[in-house]
């Protein structure tokens, strides 16, 4: 790789886009396409920087320091922010881009463009369809199938794969040399193989805490706690939601190490799997709404 993409995992996708750019005269509109929380968005920052940066991405000019901060005039960024993309964004992108550019392009970064409404997305095609000048369109997206046709049929497509567990592993303990083996392993787990996600969970100390605090929950309720002293530990975890996500995620990744400990022994590994099971089926009635303590109390009964 010539470039520091400062992301995990991708190579192929990085590959491909820096053949693009070696080009010296890059598509117009590329979409990169996949599970969310991979890095797309910041892989796209980083192209719009190569392309931007007079001095071949050097990370010190005053163009690449802008750009870092979100705040270069001709790099125009539609960051998600939670709720769909309004036309009033559109509108104001189409207006930055009439103007006089002092840049190498105009670019225009748009994150979750699969989250457009259709107002907004038959704005963004007749930008598209008139592209003035020298622009290039980096858009993200989680599903290729919300997108308008007459959209991605004008961009080139660049799937993206969550990392394997190896790059993930690898990527975090060179980010994070202090943190220790069991946090990282715990975090790889609870992040469902999205580096982003593990990457905020690793630089959220609070966070980190409450982790540790929760494997040693499960432990205990896992190892050596009574029926009824389980059944009073879950009362608390049943009333918030956002912990009892991350309990059962964090769960589903003790199990499945229990389940390496276990090889050997296929009663101790049947049961391993009955739980597994038992916490499939747990996040899965959930999300019907199903009352959270009835389903823990299952749950701690099948332990
Ligand atoms: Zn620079």
């Amino acid at each position: 790789m010539i470039y520091d993409w400062n992301s995990i995992g991708h190579t192929k996708q990085l590959s491909y886009l820096e053949q693009e750019l070696r080009t010296g005269t890059p598509h117009h509109a590329y979409l990169f396409v996949g599970p969310e929380k991979i890095g797309k968005f910041s892989i796209a920052k980083t192209f719009a920087s190569i392309v931007q940066c007079q001095n071949n991405y050097c990370h010190t000019c005053s163009t690449c320091a802008q750009i870092k901060k979100n705040s270069h005039l001709d790099t125009i960024l539609i960051a998600d922010d939670g709720s769909t993309i309004k036309v009033a964004a559109m509108r104001d992108v189409i207006d930055r881009l009439s103007r006089t550019s002092q840049s190498n392009y105009k670019v225009i970064l748009i994150e979750n463009v699969d989250r457009f409404t259709p107002e907004a997305a038959n704005a963004l095609l007749k930008t598209l369809e008139e592209p003035t000048g020298k622009t290039i369109f980096l858009f993200t997206a989680t599903y290729l199938r919300t997108i308008l046709p007459t959209i991605t049929s004008r961009m080139r497509l660049v799937h993206f794969q969550k990392p394997t567990s190896e790059e993930l592993e690898a990527g975090l303990r060179q980010r994070f040399p202090e943190v220790d083996e069991d946090t990282l392993i715990r975090v790889i787990g609870l992040s469902l193989g999205m580096s982003g996600r593990a990457i905020e969970l690793l630089e959220d100390q609070d966070h980190l805490l409450e982790i540790k605090d929760l494997y040693e929950e499960i432990n205990f309720l896992y190892t050596s706690a009574t029926t009824a002293k389980r059944m009073t530990q879950i009362q608390e975890l049943a009333k918030d939601p956002q912990r009892l996500r991350n309990f059962l995620d964090l769960f589903t990744t003790y199990l499945h190490q229990q389940l390496h400990g276990t090889s050997g022994d296929p009663a101790a590994q049947a049961h391993v799997i009955t739980l597994l099971e038992a916490t499939h089926r747990v996040n899965h009635l959930l999300e019907r709404n199903v009352n959270p303590r009835l389903l823990l109390e299952e749950l701690m009964i099948t332990i």
